[in-house]
């Protein structure tokens, strides 16, 4: 087992002095496709008495896991807890889109971060991808992953950014990737009057993220990961090691990952004053036949139009449409959802004539007011990661990567991610009320 010495102060952040209070949001119950179709998940049994690791990782989705995996693979020893079931937050509710880049424009990451700087990520964020495939052919993960993505413009002005980034990439970032379809072209995969045109992007796609996460949480068992389900964290306590409390037990490490993301909430404000927790909605319908599909989507791609807040859908297993869209800024469910996903699709595709609305959810988004995830240190030895911004199935874990980097002694990714700067949101009420604003206007829209 390696031996993971504590870094230095001058390494780090200053140390450890207060107590810092965790909670946990409960996921919104919903009928979710993922769950009710994988192979059962193990379960894990709740965290009692005391125990030791070197990392302790708050939250079993994507970031929490990845980072345990990279760790163990370095002989790190790892314990996890998750407050409910691993995989019940946004890792195991999102749409399964595999995106490049950042929710964040390139041009406005130029802006804020220098283009040598936004490249670097952008190329981070590049070979992760293949990361991500390299880990489903090396464990032999059934995700159903499958490749083409389509960023679909709906007007002109949309049409005319999608051709500036397509020659950026291209001129500026040297990614070849990516092909732009005018009206015309993109009709032949895609049948819907809607859209002006769109850009492919022949390695991005989807991915069906619950069985992807249970792929890694395989690998985690096989390498004695400890692994506590129905455990919330309730507090960090301080000493020459940090104490993880649970309500039956504790465990001791160097160092802890607050990887719970939206479904976290902690009393530092240092993590609730950059993100806000919006709830965003998905719905798969009842199974359509061949030539439905044929009718709306003859190549079988991955779609998401370029709206602030966009629709985004696709074909999934059993030949469903997954249908993605909307935002509630409060972080509620509203009743009408199962409607809206239902008129959209109607909306856009409105050959498709008969399909009910099978299983419908919502998850939590954890959302910075630059659209860049928050990635950093409390102190010497917690990290934390949040606010992917809708955008986390690629970056959770490249983050975790990073992240496990770090405490390993290799800051370097992880520092280029720490260094974005977030702008803090107002404290309440302040921010309840604009936050209502934003949805009114959301809604009129
Ligand atoms: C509806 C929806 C659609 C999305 N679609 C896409 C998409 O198509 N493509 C894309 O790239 N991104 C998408 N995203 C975003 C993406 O899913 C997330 O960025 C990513 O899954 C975040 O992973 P995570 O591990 O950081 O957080 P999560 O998966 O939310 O995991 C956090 C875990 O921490 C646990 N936890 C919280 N507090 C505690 C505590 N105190 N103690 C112990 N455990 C705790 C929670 O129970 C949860 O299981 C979507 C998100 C949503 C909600």
């Amino acid at each position: 087992m390696l031996k993971l010495e504590k870094k230095s102060e001058e390494q780090s952040s200053s140390p450890m002095k207060t107590k810092v209070l965790l909670g946990h949001r409960r996921p919104a119950d919903g009928k979710l496709f993922y769950h009710a179709t994988a192979c059962p998940s193990p379960n894990f049994s709740t965290l009692e008495g005391d125990h030791h690791a070197d990392v302790c990782v708050v939250g079993g989705g994507l970031t929490g896991v990845s980072t345990a995996l990279h760790l163990a693979k370095s002989g790190i020893s790892v314990a996890l807890l998750e407050a409910q079931r691993i995989g019940c937050g946004a890792s195991g509710r999102n749409g399964g889109h595999i995106a490049n880049g950042f929710s964040c424009e390139l041009t406005r990451m130029e802006k804020m971060l220098g283009f040598e700087a936004t490249k670097m990520l952008w190329q981070m964020v590049d070979s992760y991808l293949v990361d991500i495939d390299q880990n489903i052919l090396t464990h032999g993960i059934q995700c159903d992953r499958k490749f083409g993505y389509i960023y679909a413009a709906n007007n002109s002005y949309q049409m005319r950014e999608l051709a500036l980034l397509n020659d950026r990439l291209k001129s500026k970032y040297n990614y070849q990737k990516t092909t732009l379809l005018h009206k015309s072209e993109l009709g032949k995969f895609l049948r819907t009057a809607q859209y002006s045109g769109g850009l492919f992007d022949k390695t991005c796609g989807q991915i069906n993220p619950f069985k992807y996460l249970q792929g890694l949480v395989k690998q985690l068992k096989t390498m004695n990961v400890k692994i506590f389900e129905q455990s919330p964290a309730q507090a960090i306590s301080p000493g020459s090691d940090l104490t993880v409390h649970a309500e039956k037990g504790r465990i001791k490490s160097k160092y802890v990952l607050l990887a719970g993301n939206a479904y976290l909430s902690c009393n530092t404000p240092l993590l609730e004053d950059k993100s806000i927790p919006v709830s965003s909605f998905v719905g798969v319908t009842t199974p359509l036949s061949r030539a439905s599909i044929q009718s709306i989507l003859p190549r079988d791609v991955t779609v998401a139009d370029c709206n602030k807040i966009p629709d985004y859908f696709q074909i999934i297993a059993g030949n469903r449409m997954l249908f993605g869209c909307g935002i509630n800024f409060l972080g509620k469910e509203p009743k009408t959802f199962r409607k809206i996903i239902s008129s959209r699709i109607k909306r856009l595709f409105p050959q498709l004539t008969s399909f009910e609305l099978e299983y419908a959810w919502s998850g939590l988004i954890s959302s910075t007011t630059n659209k860049l995830p928050h990635i950093g240190q409390i102190n010497s030895q917690i990290y934390y990661a949040q606010g992917f911004s809708g955008h986390g199935v690629v970056l959770s874990g490249l983050i975790g990567k990073l992240i496990s980097e770090a405490i390993l002694g290799n800051s370097g990714g992880f520092e280029l991610f720490s260094r974005i700067k977030h702008k803090k949101l107002p404290p309440y009420p302040i921010k309840s009320i604009g936050l209502g604003i934003a949805n009114l206007l959301h809604k009129l829209q």
